[in-house]
């Protein structure tokens, strides 16, 4: 079963990924998550996207493709999120799932109005030590920059600046946007209101998932 959260960057993603993995058993494939680690780990490859995440800037199709099918393995149950983020991405996906035999399951686009996406991308913060998200406004962190869970430095992530973050909204709008169009072709497409808290964005997400296993 592959499912793909769609949405722009501040709509939940990475959240709403992790809980569904835990509830479903799903490994979560974040392109964004694999790059931040070989960033900091000063691999070949991440020297070659450091600019680009830096930037607020997608990262060439033909690395992102690589990287992602060196990750899929047949039979597997993925959560995807933040790849596909081009229609070339979604081909080359189809490609590599059709070679496996299988397809993707589900789409799920978590509409989030712009502004919104602003905010909560300017007060997001994330733990340096094990990754877990804060934000200084719904969820912040018992002692100022200090994790909860493993008391690492809780960080700002380099492109969540206000500047950037409103590139990587445009980036969303031009290039990644016209997915939707693309999986409502396939009827793959189901919109999920991601402008409320996150367990009610968890419950509708379960509901979708729930049907298309139903369906299977
Ligand atoms: P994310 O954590 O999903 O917001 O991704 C952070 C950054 O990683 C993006 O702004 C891009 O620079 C890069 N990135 C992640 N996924 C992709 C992708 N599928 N295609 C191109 N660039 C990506």
């Amino acid at each position: 079963m592959i499912v793909i959260l769609l949405g722009s960057p501040g709509s939940g993603k990475g959240t709403q990924s992790k809980r569904l993995a835990d509830a479903y058993g799903f490994k979560h494939l974040s392109t964004g998550d694999l790059f931040r680690a070989e960033i900091a780990e000063k691999t070949e490859l991440g020297v070659k996207v450091q600019d680009y995440l830096k930037a607020g800037k997608l990262v060439p199709d033909a690395i992102v493709v690589e990287l992602v099918a060196g990750k899929v393995m047949a039979g597997g149950k993925y959560i995807l999120d933040g790849f596909p983020r081009t229609v070339d991405q979604a081909t080359a996906l189809d490609g590599i799932l059709k070679g496996m035999g299988t397809s993707v399951t589900q789409v799920v686009y978590l509409t989030l109005p712009k502004d919104e996406a602003i905010r909560r991308m300017s007060s997001r913060r994330v733990c340096s030590g094990c990754g877990e998200v804060y934000n200084t406004i719904s969820r912040p962190t018992q002692v100022e920059g200090v994790c909860d869970k493993c008391s690492s430095k809780v960080l700002q992530r380099e492109d969540d600046t206000e500047a950037t973050a409103a590139k990587r909204l445009m980036v969303f709008e031009d290039l990644t946007h016209p997915l939707v169009s693309y999986y409502k072709g396939e009827s793959l497409l189901t919109e999920v209101d991601a402008a409320r808290t996150p367990e009610a964005v968890e419950a509708a997400l379960r509901a979708v998932i729930d049907e298309a296993r139903a369906a299977r």
